[in-house]
């Protein structure tokens, strides 16, 4: 399908059934609990089966229709986020953001609107911006600074494989550091590897942030990103992008599997 195709599709499956989200948790390392979840979305084409977002999202951003996307994304992640709580599950919620959506210098009131209409803390909101956009963020800088004065967390997504990031981590207000999965997935073989994922963590306490890893398929990598005094996990070890209605037995699972690590 070429794109102009695909995004006449995408447009037409906003709202529909076609696309929905996932969710996948991400654990406190110092005691293996639910910190919080992140929504990944997923479109299920009546014709061309499923398309990742690395494909669609982009071209949205390009298009313009990111915008819709974007809405109709915080709608059905924070309804799905308040009836976990109302469930009794306490999490905070991380969504991720195109650079595209930070242009609106009105993006920060119509999140925070989206929060009150749907009853769950802007406090416990983090939005995840990856580093690949970040050369534009420079210039988001008041668009960032208007998230935080709300309270909303900012994480710069798949560190160390974009741009000029030190300086944007220097400038921008954010609150916490994703390490790519490059990274990880080599720091339990390769000694360079590991220096840098160290190194990474070591840097983001030294700003104030929190460090998080991402791509942790095993234990091995589980325990070397508690030893290094990394924050947050996630990964398909931990547990793999999940429908809503999963995460109560995944919670129930993950305590048990964690307590027999005994990491
Ligand atoms: P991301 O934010 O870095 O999300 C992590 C991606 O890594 C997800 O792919 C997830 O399924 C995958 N992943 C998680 N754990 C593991 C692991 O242990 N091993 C491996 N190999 N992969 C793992 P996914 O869901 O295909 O999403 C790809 C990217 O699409 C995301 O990267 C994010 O940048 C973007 N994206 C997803 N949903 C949205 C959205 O609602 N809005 C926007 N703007 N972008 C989105
Ligand atoms: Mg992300
Ligand atoms: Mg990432």
């Amino acid at each position: 399908m070429n794109d102009d195709a695909l995004l006449d599709r995408l447009e037409a499956a906003i709202g529909s059934d076609a696309l929905s989200y996932c969710y996948q948790p991400k654990i406190s390392l110092a005691d293996g609990k639910l910190r919080r979840v992140e929504a990944l979305i997923r479109w299920q084409d009546g014709d061309h089966g499923t398309v990742g977002p690395d494909r669609f999202i982009p071209l949205a951003e390009e298009s313009g229709l990111i915008d819709p996307l974007t809405r109709w994304g915080l709608d059905t992640a924070f309804r799905q986020w308040r009836a976990w709580t109302d469930d009794g599950i306490e999490c905070e919620l991380a969504f991720n953001i195109s650079a595209r959506s930070l242009e609106a210098l009105d993006f920060p009131d119509l999140v925070e609107a989206k929060t009150a209409e749907f009853n769950v803390p802007a406090s416990r909101l983090v939005l995840e911006l990856t580093e690949s956009s970040s050369q534009t963020l420079i210039n988001l800088m008041d668009t960032l600074t208007r998230f935080r004065i709300k309270g909303i967390g900012l994480a710069i997504d798949d560190f160390g494989t974009g741009y000029s990031t030190l300086k944007l981590l220097r400038m921008l207000p954010f609150t916490e550091l994703k390490i790519d999965r490059f990274f990880v997935r080599d720091a339990e073989r390769s000694t360079d590897s590991r220096v840098i994922v160290e190194a990474m963590i070591d840097l983001a306490h030294g700003l104030g942030l929190s460090a998080t890893a991402e791509g942790i398929e095993n234990d091995a990598q589980l325990a070397l990103m508690k030893a290094l005094g990394c924050d947050v996990a996630q990964g398909y070890r931990v547990g793999k992008p999940l429908v809503a209605a999963a995460l109560p037995d995944w919670q129930r699972d993950w305590t048990v599997e964690w307590d027999r690590l005994a990491l």
